[in-house]
């Protein structure tokens, strides 16, 4: 689903044929061959759909391709920087064609549509390296759905800092290792990151001094210095805790906490070592509120539970077309905005179609860098919580989520998402408006935009 390039010719003196380029395919990630010659068939029919499914995400900057089959069409949908846009319809058996062919080249097995498969496969753009992670899951009809999660080689995440951990942020962090005894864990909205704000929270351990073991799955990050940890089939959780011990363990990774026996071992061992762990909730009281529910007893979560970290994902102004203004006194008053500060930037807004028909609109050149989009890339927002004495004392006595935000906001020692968005809007990296998206809550009435003018 290549866009449709304008062929309307009046005034563009420089627009020859434009020759579209595609992506090229380099090679599944597990080394193996996709055999062509025994497929060629499905190579005359899915090779260049295939081509053009990914062409047209990864020229978008786009970080998800989506190909999901609805009755006779598939539709398509790609996220640029957190959001959703659609991205074509295709029947179903040219979807079927394509998600089969790249299945075959990110070495999965073609001739398996029942059973969800994982794969991928290398790719280049532009003298640019891709890694494609694809995930297919099988849907009604006999079909499956296909997922491509992109990542761009310059782009990944390797490091806090690369997340946007800021230095204060980071240094936190740092300093809760050096008596790191209790349960730190991550929660946050699904897709806005939570496993890699985890991950990122294990990597600001001082991991020269400290010893890290892990036992969750790292997906596809790299965590150098923490030990993956094998877990002997004879052994349960707690035989697995005291071998580590052994090892000299200081911090233990474990996988999300999802059930009450998890936990149970956490607790009997979180005064021994410290641990990190995701918890499947949209913010951090809902996380305490699940944690109770598992252990059945307040006061033990509260004893454990060091400090809680979460995030949300918010878009960076184009630095190309972005645009400066003066913030009003009574707005920088309102927002608690320093008072010496002269300029915040917000997205480029072109100019108004004039209201009488025969006057000319005015001329602005749009801006090529973010596509007319006003934002170019992400950035993540964070959140720490540590648990102080107030706070495990409100947890044990009678929790409740909404006293609990208010006492956790007025902790000196928190670090609220408001506060870290802030710091990116004074720095002019985003824009008060963004910062007003990001927190809007689901289902607010979205404010109609503007149509595109070519
Ligand atoms: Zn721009």
């Amino acid at each position: 689903m290549p866009r449709s390039y304008d062929d309307d010719d009046d005034d563009d003196d420089d627009e020859e044929e434009e020759e579209i380029e595609y992506v090229l395919f380099q090679g599944a990630l597990d080394g193996s061959e996709a055999d062509l010659k025994a497929n060629a068939k499905l190579v005359k029919l899915g090779l260049m759909e295939a081509k053009e499914l990914v062409t047209d995400a990864v020229s978008r900057r786009a970080s998800i391709s989506v190909l999901e089959p609805k009755g006779n069409v598939a539709v398509g949908k790609v996220v640029i920087d957190t959001i959703p846009h659609p991205a074509g319809k295709m029947p179903a058996k040219r979807a079927l064609a394509t998600t089969q062919m790249i299945k075959l080249l990110s070495g999965m097995d073609i001739n398996d549509r029942k059973s969800p498969q994982n794969g991928g496969m290398h790719a280049t753009y532009n003298d640019v390296k891709y890694k494609l992670y694809v995930k297919t899951e099988p849907v009604e009809g006999g079909l499956e759905k296909l997922t491509i999660q992109i990542v761009n080689d310059k782009e990944v995440i390797d490091s806090p800092a690369t997340a946007g951990m800021s230095d204060d942020f980071r240094r936190r962090l740092r300093e809760m290792s050096t008596d790191g005894n209790g349960l730190v864990i991550a929660c946050g909205p699904p897709g806005t990151g939570t496993t890699t704000t985890m991950q990122m929270t294990v990597l600001c351990v001082d991991l020269c001094t400290y010893t890290v073991y892990s036992l969750a799955d790292h997906g596809h990050a790299d965590l150098h210095n923490v030990n993956a940890f094998q877990i002997k089939e004879e052994h349960d959780l707690e035989t697995t805790f005291d071998r580590m011990l052994r090892m000299d363990a200081d911090f233990v990774y474990v996988p999300p906490i999802t059930d009450p026996t998890i936990l149970k071992s956490i607790l009997a061992y979180q005064d021994r070592a410290g641990f990190f762990a995701e918890v499947a909730a949209p913010d951090p009281a809902t996380a305490i509120a699940k944690l109770i529910e598992l252990a059945g007893d307040p006061a033990v979560v509260a004893n454990a539970l060091r400090a809680i970290v979460t995030q949300r994902p918010i878009r960076l102004l184009c630095e190309k077309c972005r645009q400066a203004y003066r913030p009003n006194p009574k707005v920088k008053k309102s927002l608690g905005l320093p008072e010496d500060l002269r300029t915040l930037y917000r997205k480029f807004e072109p100019p108004p179609p004039p209201e009488d028909e025969d006057e000319e609109e005015e001329e602005y050149d749009p801006c090529e860098h973010c596509n007319e989009v006003g934002f170019r890339g992400r950035t993540n927002m964070f959140e720490l919580i540590p648990i102080n004495d107030t706070l495990k004392q409100h947890i044990s006595s009678g929790f409740d989520p909404a006293v609990f935000r208010k006492l956790a906001r007025e902790q000196e020692t928190t670090h609220t998402l408001q506060s870290d968005g802030m710091r990116l809007v004074i720095s002019g990296r985003t824009a008060l408006e963004e910062l007003q998206r990001v927190f809007r809550p689901a289902g607010a009435a979205k404010k109609k935009q503007r149509p595109k003018r070519r």
